[in-house]
């Protein structure tokens, strides 16, 4: 028996269910602290072989891998679609999120780690090699979410690999299949054995393989990650967080409404709202706020809800647990309760399918306009002001990420950039994740670290300086026994070159 088999017989199988139907499509084992153990001692046994292949060595891997998903995206497509129950199309952008993910790092990943020789200006360390080098931590636990099971689990499986780690990623128990099946990938285009390895289970088995990887990536709820980030703390390895948001979208009075309109309710709806980056709130300026309301409404009630096992069937799918479900509810009632208008929607349509909802005349203190609500509404405020709007929007405990709109570019940007939030897309919402140079991470209650960019790869290394001298004297000027002639000349070099500072002439 492997050892997976091994855990379904011992520690209990978890039903996974198709979100659409409420069926059960497969069981999977829920990993004991002793079976994590031995996975991650397989995975350490692994490692340095997979270290020592080099960048080259391992870019063909990815080259492989790129190829394997765009050759399966159906396949991968139906798999997320049928755990997650998100439209085909937007299963699909997880996909194709992968296969760019395996180009980018086999591309850059040797650039972002290559070694570096800073100069230095220091007398001190003349003639010295300066080296600064980004070796692997070892073994990396990535612990990831349900809402994108490809995007935010494989996703950073791929850089961690791609820096000479051994990866062992744990999928949410709602969402393990695709993950599974990625494991299968790896075994078809050759990935040494025991380099990437499967680890599902609950949240005890998140919790052991903190316990013993050498770094983590954890995506997830801001809850969960206070709890991981205080054990790596404890334990003194890194790790980065990527956590929850309550992300607002501003439209000045000056904004293309069309486009306002048409991505704030993409943004808002993606994977029925599901989605860590999407939009949850809206604060529209008064002058263009009827105007903009009255377009996003006609979208929404436009929208298909319902299963999508094909290409332009559904557009809002099913929420993925019940307890999402529960979540949405309460926040629209609350808003409903204090004295919000419904404007679409409202309700539950059948089984896990909420309806596309729009909100309007919500304050600030609703649960809608402050917990992450995670679903396929859409709250609108009217504000007097460009600066209403800011306040309003930082006035939250978290900052993933924002949205401004306007025909001024110059001073959105400048707005922007008092926004508290990791990322602010300026007239465009969620593009900004398809370009992996750019770092994407939170701020406040949002996340640590980020993902994407140099920060993305050189997260899961360690770092070390080298110094080599070129020139070797006998004796350095501050060598022992002390001279005081030597001393003298250090302190008179110091007072030539740093006795006057700049401006002080
Ligand atoms: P959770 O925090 O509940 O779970 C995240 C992962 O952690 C799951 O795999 C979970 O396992 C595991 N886990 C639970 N308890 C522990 C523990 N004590 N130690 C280690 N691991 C543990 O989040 P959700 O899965 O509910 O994900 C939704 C959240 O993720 C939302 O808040 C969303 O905003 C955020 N998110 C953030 C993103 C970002 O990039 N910033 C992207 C996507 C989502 P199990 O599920 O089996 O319990």
């Amino acid at each position: 028996m492997t050892l997976i088999e091994e855990a379904v017989v011992t520690a209990g199988p978890i039903s996974v269910e198709n979100p659409s139907t409420g069926e059960t499509i497969r069981q999977v084992p829920s990993l004991s602290e002793g079976e994590v153990d031995s996975l991650v001692y397989r995975a350490r046994a692994a490692q340095p072989a997979w270290e020592a292949l080099g960048f080259a060595g391992r870019r063909r891997y990815f080259k492989r891998m790129q190829k394997w998903l765009l050759e399966h995206r159906e396949q991968i497509a139906r798999q997320i679609h049928a755990e997650n129950g998100k439209s085909m199309e937007e299963a699909t952008i997880e996909v194709a999120y992968g296969v760019l993910a395996a180009s980018f790092w086999a591309r850059k990943a040797e650039a972002y780690l290559k070694d570096e020789h800073p100069h230095t200006s220091s007398p001190f360390a003349i003639g010295r090699r300066l080296t600064i080098r980004y070796a692997p931590l070892g073994v990396i636990g990535v612990i990831g979410p349900w809402n994108n099971p490809l995007l935010n689990n494989f996703g950073d499986v791929i850089p961690a690999l791609a820096a000479g780690n051994a990866v062992i990623l744990k999928p949410s128990e709602i969402t393990p299949l695709v993950s599974l099946l990625m494991a299968e990938m790896v075994e078809e285009i050759g990935l040494p054995k025991d380099v990437f390895i499967v680890a599902t289970g609950a949240g005890e088995t998140g919790a052991a393989l903190v316990e013993r990887v050498d770094g983590l990536m954890f995506t997830g709820s801001t809850r969960t990650g206070k709890k991981v980030a205080a054990r790596c703390g404890e334990r003194l390895i890194p790790c980065s967080l990527e956590l929850g948001g309550k992300d607002p979208l501003i439209v000045l009075a000056d904004a293309d409404l069309d486009r306002a309109a048409n991505l704030a309710v993409f943004s808002a709806m993606h994977n029925t709202g599901q989605t860590c980056t999407s939009t949850e709130r809206v604060y529209v300026e008064a002058p263009v706020y009827d105007e903009f309301v009255a377009k996003v409404t006609e979208t929404f009630k436009a929208l298909r809800v319902g299963e999508s096992t094909e290409f332009g069937t559904s557009d809002s799918g099913a929420l993925t647990f019940p307890p999402q479900l529960d979540i949405v509810q309460r926040h629209v009632k609350d808003a409903l309760d204090k004295g919000a208008k419904a404007l679409t929607g409202g309700r539950i349509r059948t089984g896990r399918f909420f309806e596309p909802t729009v909100l309007v005349d919500v304050e600030q203190d609703m649960a809608c306009m402050r917990e992450e609500t995670f679903g396929p509404t859409m709250p609108i405020m009217k504000v007097e002001s460009a600066e209403e709007a800011i306040r309003l929007a930082n006035d939250t405990s978290y900052g993933l990420q924002a949205s401004i709109f306007s025909r001024d570019g110059k001073r959105a940007e400048q707005l922007a950039r008092q926004i508290e939030a990791g990322t602010v897309t300026i007239n465009d919402s969620l593009a900004n994740y398809f370009a992996l140079e750019l770092p994407m991470g939170g701020w406040k209650d949002s996340g640590l670290g980020s993902r994407h960019g140099r920060e993305g790869i050189r997260k899961f290394t360690r770092r070390q300086s080298l110094m080599r001298t070129r020139m070797p004297m006998k004796k350095e000027l501050h060598g022992m026994p002390f001279e005081p002639k030597n001393f003298g000349l250090i302190v008179k070099m110091v007072e030539t070159l740093y006795g006057r500072p700049r401006g002080t002439r």
